[in-house]
């Protein structure tokens, strides 16, 4: 078990620096936050620690800026949105996060007060995880604790190198909490267990799909992936695309799990993702000369009975078709409202994925009529396959 925020006694926190590394890589659109789920996630963290009498530091990336400084991709405007919704006061923002002026910012810093720090890809060296540069971050606070889960499986300096300069490295609550339900999932899920699949590629989420067909009880697989588990029957699937290198694959888990999978009995197809093309819902096989963008109305009747059915863990991981466009958004909106439909009955749900968090939102669901929506894309899928993330693994044992 990590050592968290609440192991460590409160009168550790009196007049101290700490560190969160956060992930405010959050949607920017000229200027203001367009979507703030990320951030509100992480007050309960900040405020505990302010609270407690400590000075925050929060650092962050936000986007790709390899290393230069890129106006746009400033974290100003998060300093902004942060203001207004924390309740210990304003957040102060410095232009930079390491340096001389940071130092003396941060030396100026009221017990309680907050500081965001600029976007810390700004300088290449934190991706390249430099040794001078996690020496720079480490010196300005006396404790370090990772709040960013999604970013935790990357051993850049600010999730890892830096962290190893610490006495006291430690989770903050959303990491706390994102632990403790992904983990019950990888390990122990309440059955009877149903994973619902979708998105765009199975490269991405092979190992976790691996473990967590393993675990379940039923797979219900939609979205882009679906093809390639349709093609490796031999089923036509038209022009959609597959993975190639992952049929044989495909074939062997249909063989061994024929019970438990459930793939798209009918599609809403189109003549192509650019094209103006008629769109269509057929059941059965995709004809030459279109692709499947979204699974039909008697798929989704079919994986909403079965989502409505279920009493224990239902864990949902990618759109079931090209969602951002209405006309192959409808399954994905089925899926989500049978989801928080199975909340109200009492299920376990469990939402995992970058691109969910703008599902649900598409079908009106909230994030509060789920059980847990989590924040990790990339690191929940490495965490769900079995894998140690470097910036949990850092962190001080209880
Ligand atoms: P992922 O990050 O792997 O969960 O993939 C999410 C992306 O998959 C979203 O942008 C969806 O638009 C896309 N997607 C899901 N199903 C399909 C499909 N049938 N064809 C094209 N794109 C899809």
């Amino acid at each position: 078990m990590k050592m968290s925020i609440t192991d460590l006694p409160d009168e550790n926190y009196s007049g101290r620096k700490v560190f969160v590394r956060v992930d405010f890589n959050v949607p920017i659109d000229r200027g203001k936050v367009s979507e703030d789920y990320r951030i509100r996630r992480s007050i309960p963290t900040i405020e505990y620690i302010a609270k407690r009498g400590a000075s925050v530091i929060l650092a962050s990336h936000l986007g790709r800026p390899k290393g230069r400084v890129v106006r746009r991709l400033s974290l100003k405007p998060i300093a902004d949105r942060l203001s207004n919704v924390l309740k210990v006061g304003d957040v102060k923002f410095v232009d930079d996060c390491i340096g001389s002026e940071v130092k003396y910012i941060i030396s100026r810093l009221e017990k309680g007060e907050v500081l965001l720090l600029e976007n810390l890809r700004f300088h290449k060296d934190e991706e390249a995880n430099d040794r001078e540069f996690c020496k720079e971050l480490a010196s300005l606070a006396d404790i370090y604790v990772n709040d960013a889960f999604s970013t935790s499986h990357r051993s850049h300096a600010s999730t890892y190198g830096m962290a190893q300069l610490f006495d006291y490295r430690l989770a903050g609550l959303l990491v706390q909490k994102e632990l403790e339900v992904l983990s019950k999932i990888r390990e122990n899920p309440f059955k009877p267990f149903i994973v619902i699949v979708g998105g765009a590629k199975i490269k991405d989420k092979i190992s976790a799909l691996k473990n967590l067909i393993n675990k379940a009880d039923r797979v219900l697989i939609g979205g882009g992936v679906a093809y390639t588990f349709l093609a490796s029957k031999g089923i036509s699937i038209g022009d959609s695309t597959i993975e190639e290198e992952f049929l044989d694959w495909a074939r062997e888990v249909l063989t061994k799990n024929e019970e438990k999978i459930i793939l798209p009995e009918d599609h809403v197809i189109s003549q192509g993702i650019e094209k103006k093309g008629r769109v269509r819902m057929i059941p059965g096989e995709i004809p030459k000369g279109y692709i499947g963008l979204d699974i039909g109305q008697r798929t989704s009747a079919r994986f909403t009975h079965e989502i409505m059915s279920g009493e224990g863990t239902i864990f949902w991981n990618g759109p079931m078709g090209l969602f951002e466009r209405d006309e192959f958004s409808h399954g994905t909106i089925d899926i989500a409202r049978a989801l928080s439909l199975a909340y109200w009955r009492g299920a376990n749900t469990v939402i995992g994925g970058g691109d969910t968090m703008a599902a649900l939102r598409k079908a009106e669901v909230l994030e509060t009529e789920v059980d847990f929506v989590s924040t990790g894309g990339g690191a929940s899928l490495v965490y769900l396959g079995g894998d140690e993330l470097p910036g949990i693994s850092v962190l001080s044992d209880k």
